[in-house]
């Protein structure tokens, strides 16, 4: 009873899309309506809760300040990790989101502290939580215009200064909003209306900037929908009164905003350290196909030569094996030995030697044909296959090649280098049967080559009859 074979794991894919299909543009277009959806879902949210819930109050300052508690937690964590990011990178985005979460940190952490005052001094209250945002809005919208700027160099990354002078502001900017909350244009909604509107208006331009760019950067879609849920918290401090539940939902939405920045941060520290170097999957695909092909090249290749290495060289000769077999052709292999090439080495060096052996298989190869192969199996040692090439017609192409490389010289440092070689010719099939009998075949002629003196093709055993 016969089964049918399992399907090959592997095999050449042939429906994989071509970056050009329509489908494939349909399915990415597909990708950005899922990121755009997704950043706009706040506002069905913020319409609902507007139309149902508009004027319930929710006052628990117990709950706000854990909220707030946590918030500050993690801010100051992932500020320090985007910190990290940024010292190990030198992304100059990455050192506006520092300042940006370490800013909203610790104006948001005083937020917290003025829970319980919000009773009695509800517009430092208030006002601590708008300028918070507002910093952390204004760093993404410098760090969404700086993208892509050169590195900061080592010395900028460690250096305190530029770090001081940025707590310096955050701390004049805290004892501005405490004064200005004292102040009597303090108690009108405008300046308030002000700061969220200049909050969504930054976000708005960090988004466009960021859009128009079309960055693929997988970061970047993180970015972009955080930019999109923290402009629409803003829109929904804007649409509340505080402790109504628009106003807990505008809570809600920043945290989404700030976990989807936060998501990014993290994946940056686990990879480049970098936004802009985090690469999308059909980068990064490409970017593999192309190493591999590489790491093949490399690997088939001897680096001094060109000839192909020994592993490669063994390949192709079991597959010409196969074929010759399959097609009853004739199938030859030389066994070639540079002859006395220590004493070269030794009166010219070995930089020298090493040029004798590119010319020796530049001189070879010139006279092999497109399906032949020539590898370096040792140091001065190679072998060429001869597809579809009896073992006459093979030791007449060795002669030549002798001859070729007996007339050809190498100048190195003004004196002239000749050199012979030495050749084993065996056929597969009449002189074995398997590729190791083959290659000893034509290793033992090559042997009886250099017995006899060296420069010339041995193809048989037999004394008299090279
Ligand atoms: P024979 O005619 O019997 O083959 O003598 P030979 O001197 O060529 O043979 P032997 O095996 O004694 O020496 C081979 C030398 O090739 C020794 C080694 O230092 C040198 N060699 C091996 N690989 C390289 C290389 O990559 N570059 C250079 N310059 N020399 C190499
Ligand atoms: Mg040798
Ligand atoms: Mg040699």
């Amino acid at each position: 009873m016969t089964s049918a074979p399992p399907p090959k794991v592997g095999a050449p894919r042939t429906t994989r899309l071509s970056a050009a299909s329509p489908m494939h543009r349909i399915v990415q277009l597909y990708g950005w309506a899922v990121i755009a959806g997704f950043s706009l879902l706040p506002m069905g949210l913020l319409v609902y809760v507007a139309h149902w819930q508009p004027d319930t109050l929710l006052v628990r300052h117990g709950l706000h300040e854990i909220a707030i508690g946590a918030a500050v937690v993690v801010g100051g964590f992932v500020s320090y990790v985007t910190w990290r990011c940024y010292r190990y990178s030198g992304e100059v985005f990455l050192r506006w989101l520092t300042l940006g979460l370490a800013g909203f940190t610790l104006l948001y952490f005083v937020h917290g502290v003025l829970t319980e005052a919000a009773d009695t001094h509800i517009q430092v209250f208030l006002n601590f939580g708008i300028v918070a945002r507002l910093v952390l809005m204004v760093c993404l919208m410098v760090g969404a215009l700086r993208y892509r700027a050169p590195a900061d160099p080592p010395e900028r990354r460690e250096a305190r200064g530029l770090w001081l002078a940025g707590f310096g502001a955050l701390a004049v900017l805290g004892v501005a909003v405490a004064l200005f909350s004292q102040s009597a244009l303090a108690e009108q909604a405008w300046p308030r209306i002000v700061a969220e509107l200049f909050t969504i208006a930054c976000g708005c331009i960090a988004l466009t900037v960021q859009l128009l760019r079309g960055d693929a950067s997988p970061l970047m879609s993180f970015y972009v929908i955080a930019l999109a849920l923290l402009a629409q918290s803003s829109v929904a401090f804007l649409m509340s009164a505080p402790w109504n539940h628009i106003w807990w939902l505008a809570h809600l939405i920043g945290v989404a905003g700030f976990l989807a920045l936060s998501y990014g941060v993290a994946i940056a520290f686990r990879t480049t350290g970098s936004f802009a170097m985090v690469y999308s999957q059909e980068h990064l695909m490409n970017e593999l196909r192309r190493a591999n092909a590489e790491l093949e090249a490399r690997a088939s290749t001897d680096s001094l030569t060109g000839a192909r290495t020994r592993g490669e060289f063994m390949r192709r000769a079991a597959e010409e094996i196969e074929r010759a077999r399959r097609h009853d052709h004739s199938l030859s292999l030389l066994a070639m030995d540079v002859d006395r090439f220590k004493d070269i080495n030794d009166a010219h060096g070995h930089q020298a030697g090493d040029r004798v052996l590119q010319q020796f298989v530049k001189v070879v190869s010139d006279r092999l044909r497109p399906a032949d192969v020539i590898g370096r199996v040792g140091g001065e040692e190679f072998l060429v296959l001869l597809p579809e090439t009896s073992l006459v017609e093979a030791r007449t192409a060795a002669e030549r090649m002798r001859e070729a490389v007996a007339s050809s010289s190498v100048r190195v440092n003004g004196a002239s280098i000749g050199i012979t070689v030495s050749i084993g010719v065996a056929e597969f099939g009449p002189d074995a049967e398997t590729l190791d009998s083959w290659l000893s075949s034509a290793d033992k002629r090559l042997y009886l080559a250099k017995r006899w003196g060296r420069d010339q093709v041995v193809s048989r055993e037999g004394p008299a009859f090279n």
